[in-house]
This record gives C-alpha cells, sequence and structure tokens, in this order.
C-alpha cells in the first residue's frame, strides 16, 4: 500500500538504537522507529532525527504497517524478557516471510529457542551480535548476524552499507544458523575480557617490576602499536596512561581497582566448561575479574600474607630489552587466546549444527568492535589460506611468531612470578601452550588413580581411540 515506505523497521530508541537509526538513515534507507515509551519517538524525531529519512510510529502496528515487504523490523531493547515481549506483538502484524532481528545482547540459547519459534509460524528470525559501542552504532559497528539463512540476503544491503569497514571490506557476513550470530558475539566478548586482562598484566610487570612511570608506560603501548600489537586496547590504553587529573597526576592510579562485568565473559567460560573445551585464557580473565572485586579481603591478605624475598636482582633488568620481550610474550598469550576462542566456537559449531565461516568472523572482528586489531586480519589470511585449519596455532605464519617469541614469553613469565605478580591470563596462555604441545600427558596416572578409588576402567595406549567429544569421553 502507499503507506509501506520504510524499509527497516526498529523498535528500542535508548542511546544504541538512535544511533543506528541515524546511521541506517544516513545510507539511504528510510527507517520506521518506534519506543514504548512513545514519547521519546516524538523527542526523537523533533530533535536527533530531523530532516533525516526517519519516521516514526507510534504502536506496534503503525511500525508493522509502514514497512515495505519482506518486513525487516530490529529490536534494539534491553536483552531478555522485553524481546520476548516485543516478538508477542509484533506477530499478529506481519506475515510469513517477514524478518525479526535482535540486535541486543542477548544470551545465544535465547536466540536458538527465538529462531525455532518464528521459523516455524513462516517467519524469518536474525540474531545479531552488535559491537563497538554507541560511535559503533553511530557510524559503523562490527555486526555479526545469524538466525534464518533466508533472511540474509534481504538485510545484507543495509548491514553491510552502515557496518565498520576494514581495508574496504565490510566488517559484517553472515555467522551461521540460529544462535550463532549472538554466539560469536559472546566470545567476541569473551576474548576482550581476555585481551584486557592480559593488557593489565603487562601494565602490573611494568609498575611493580620494571619500576615504570606511567608515561614510560604510555611510551611502551605507544611503541607496541606500532607494530604486531596495533589494536583499539593498546592505544586506548596509551591514552588513559598519559592521561592526567587536575592536580597533573596521573588519573588511572587513583581508580579502585575493582573490576566489574556484566557476564559475557562468564558466559563464554560457563559454554566452554560445557561444550568441554579448554578456554583457560577467558576463564583466567573472569576469575581475575572476581579476584580484583574482594579488595577489603585482599587488603587484609596484603598484611598477612608474604610473597618472595626481594632479592635486588630487579637491579640487574635491562629495561629497554625487558620491555621488547613484554612484547613478544603478550603477543604470544594474545595469539594462545584467539585459538582458544576459535576452538571453542568450532565444538559449538559442532554441537549445535551451524556452519561456522572463520576467515568470516575474523573479517567481522577485524574493525567496528572493541577488539579490532591489525592481528585480527592476520587471522583472517590464515582461514582464508586454509580453510579447514585445524588450529590457529599451526598456520605458518603463527607458529613462526610463537617460535620468535617463546624464550622471551618464558623469560617474562618467569621473572613475574620469581616477582611476585600475579600474571593469571600470561601463565595460563602459556601452560595451556605446552599442554597442547605435548603428546602425551600425565592423564596415564590419572586415569590409574580414578580406576584404584572408582573402577572406572582405563584404555591401553595401544588402543585405538578416536578423539571423542571431550564430555563424552569418560569411560
Ligand atoms: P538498554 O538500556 O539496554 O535498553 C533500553 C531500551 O529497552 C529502551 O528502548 C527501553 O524502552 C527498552 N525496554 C527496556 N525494558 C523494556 C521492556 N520490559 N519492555 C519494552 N521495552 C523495554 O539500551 P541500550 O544501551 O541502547 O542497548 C540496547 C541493546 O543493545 C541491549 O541489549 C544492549 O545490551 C545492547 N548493546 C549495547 C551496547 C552499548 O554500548 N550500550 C553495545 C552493544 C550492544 P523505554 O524507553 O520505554 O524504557
Amino acid at each position: 500500500s502507499d503507506t509501506a515506505i520504510a524499509d527497516f523497521g526498529l523498535i528500542g530508541l535508548a542511546v544504541m538504537g538512535q544511533n543506528l537509526v541515524l546511521n541506517i538513515a544516513d545510507h539511504g534507507f528510510t527507517v520506521v522507529a518506534y519506543n514504548r515509551t512513545v514519547e521519546k519517538v516524538d523527542r526523537f524525531l523533533a530533535n536527533e532525527a530531523k530532516g533525516k529519512n526517519v519516521i516514526g510510529a507510534h504502536s506496534v502496528e503503525e511500525l508493522c504497517r509502514k514497512l515495505k515487504r519482506p518486513r525487516k523490523i530490529m529490536l534494539l531493547v534491553k536483552a531478555g524478557k522485553a524481546v520476548d515481549d516485543f516478538i508477542e506483538q509484533i506477530i499478529p502484524h506481519i506475515e510469513p516471510g517477514d524478518i525479526i532481528i535482535d540486535g541486543g545482547n542477548s544470551h545465544f540459547p535465547d536466540s536458538i529457542r527465538r529462531a525455532k519459534y518464528l521459523e516455524e509460524k513462516g517467519f524469518l528470525f536474525v540474531g545479531c551480535g552488535v559491537s563497538g559501542g554507541e560511535e559503533g552504532a553511530r557510524y559503523g559497528p562490527s555486526l555479526m548476524p545469524g538466525g534464518s539463512p533466508a533472511a540474509w540476503p534481504h538485510v545484507k544491503p543495509i548491514f553491510q552499507a552502515i557496518c565498520a569497514k576494514a581495508d574496504s571490506e565490510p566488517c559484517c557476513d553472515w555467522v551461521g544458523e540460529t544462535g550463532a550470530g549472538h554466539y560469536v558475539k559472546m566470545v567476541h566478548n569473551g576474548i576482550e575480557y581476555g585481551d584486557m586482562q592480559l593488557i593489565c598484566e603487562a601494565y602490573h610487570i611494568m609498575k611493580e617490576g620494571l619500576h615504570l612511570g606511567s608515561d614510560e608506560i604510555a611510551d611502551a603501548f605507544a611503541e607496541w602499536n606500532k607494530g604486531d600489537l596495533d589494536s583499539f586496547l593498546i592505544e586506548i590504553t596509551r591514552d588513559i596512561m598519559k592521561f592526567k587529573d587536575a592536580d597533573g597526576t596521573p588519573l588511572v592510579e587513583k581508580i579502585k581497582d575493582m573490576a566489574g562485568q556484566k557476564g559475557t565473559g562468564k558466559w563464554t567460560a560457563i559454554s566452554a566448561l560445557d561444550l568441554g573445551i579448554p578456554v583457560t585464557l577467558i576463564g583466567e580473565a573472569v576469575f581475575a575479574r572476581t579476584l580484583s572485586a574482594l579488595k577489603s579481603e585482599r587488603v587484609r591478605a596484603s598484611k598477612i600474607l608474604s610473597g618472595p624475598k626481594r632479592s635486588g636482582h630487579q637491579a640487574e633488568i635491562d629495561k629497554t630489552e625487558f620491555l621488547s620481550k613484554l612484547g613478544q610474550a603478550l603477543y604470544a598469550s594474545k595469539l594462545v587466546s584467539y585459538a582458544q576462542g576459535f576452538m571453542l566456537m568450532r565444538e559449538a559449531a559442532k554441537e549445535y549444527n551451524w556452519n561456522l565461516n572463520n576467515a568470516g568472523i575474523a573479517l567481522m572482528w577485524r574493525g567496528g568492535c572493541i577488539i579490532r586489531s591489525a592481528f585480527l586480519g592476520k587471522i583472517k589470511e590464515a582461514y582464508t589460506n586454509d580453510t579447514k585449519l585445524e588450529n590457529l596455532l599451526f598456520d605458518p605464519f603463527f607458529k613462526n611468531a610463537v617460535d620468535k617469541a617463546q624464550s622471551s614469553w618464558r623469560y617474562v613469565i618467569s621473572q613475574a612470578i620469581l616477582m611476585g605478580i600475579p600474571i593469571p591470563a600470561f601463565s595460563t596462555a602459556l601452560a595451556f601452550y605446552d599442554g597442547y604441545r605435548h603428546a602425551k600427558l600425565p592423564a596415564n596416572l590419572l586415569q590409574a588413580q580414578r580406576d584404584y578409588f572408582g573402577a572406572h576402567t582405563f584404555r591401553y595406549l595401544d588402543e585405538y581411540t578416536d578423539d571423542k567429544h571431550p564430555k563424552d569421553r569418560d569411560v
């Protein structure tokens, strides 16, 4: 009908929704917008959206009526019940083939459920991870859409127009079926936890081990940002280290050392435990936040528990040389974290029947999102060169990089341990690497122990066994 003039519908006019509407409108699409609190629609149209290709709707029915078919309706509302409530409100006003997109931070099992529910009714569902925060939503987010494959050709032109670009390629591609988009977004956030923790440990070593001041630490991050570690998180850390409070001293040193979290790192770690994949670095990053949160208990412990005796060997450390080694250690640890993340996604793909495209995932993370980095370009190359690559660590470029970094990596970790500086993420990365490269681990003894006390029985070394799904591997 002549009222169906909009290309895209968006529900949820908080900061993310408003910015995404403006971004879509800037790219030549007409957007119809709705919000539960309807006054926000009129306020938005009269202010931020004034003069743009945006029309308002005062009901879900009106929004659906104003959309061209197949309708594309994106929800950017609080994750959880609000999403299910809106889906129920939309259903009476749409027709088979229409598309409901959830762009919030939904937990992937909800997206699996919603995809099934809507597909059974003849509708299409897209669970889309959105990263890059408010800036990203406005000027180019990383978008990770998954769900009903038939929806992709319809949303692709809009999503690939509005998303971030890396080396002029769009940071948005089809991820996979049902909840795959939100799963990949969850792993992205888990990896973000890991990257941040690694950077914090490097800072701790520089501060407590090398006694560097914040400007010197900023210089180290600035230097790393020019090389293999070039990334958004290293860049903002450089700026944070330089930032002075009104009294001229570094602000970062005045911030209480208690980390918060919203739960996506925890979800990643829980999924890793459920699927039996050793995603140790993200797990340690989540635990490091929880340990930091025990501030008053740590203050008491600091007065009771002793660390190593300061032997004075720190004085012998050449700071420039140590910093170069620290950069190598950071790089190798980060590589292990990404290798673990891709191992997890591979297992999830098996478990939930998704066809995940690893090179595409690396490209989606290459720009627009919090973990964006030059390094992800290399990961994309690795999976493009060998689409069946079993592990990132087997890629010739990365294998070489670890070989080159290895002695520095071991040196930095051993020095930090001798100095009593906690480095859970650095050290678990190395422990994983050493475990993964061992054809034989001491689990033979473990099986003997289990058999001794519980008659769990064991297998002989020469007995043929294929690697089963780890969680079913019990005998
Ligand atoms: P938000 O604070 O998570 O949600 C506010 C929006 O949800 C408002 O439009 C609000 O409507 C609506 N809402 C809340 N509860 C509702 C309910 N029970 N029924 C109907 N509507 C309800 O907004 P946001 O920060 O813009 O984030 C939107 C989504 O994007 C979230 O899932 C968030 O996790 C995700 N996300 C956020 C960021 C970020 O940087 N902020 C980044 C990526 C993803 P009213 O105006 O009527 O209250």
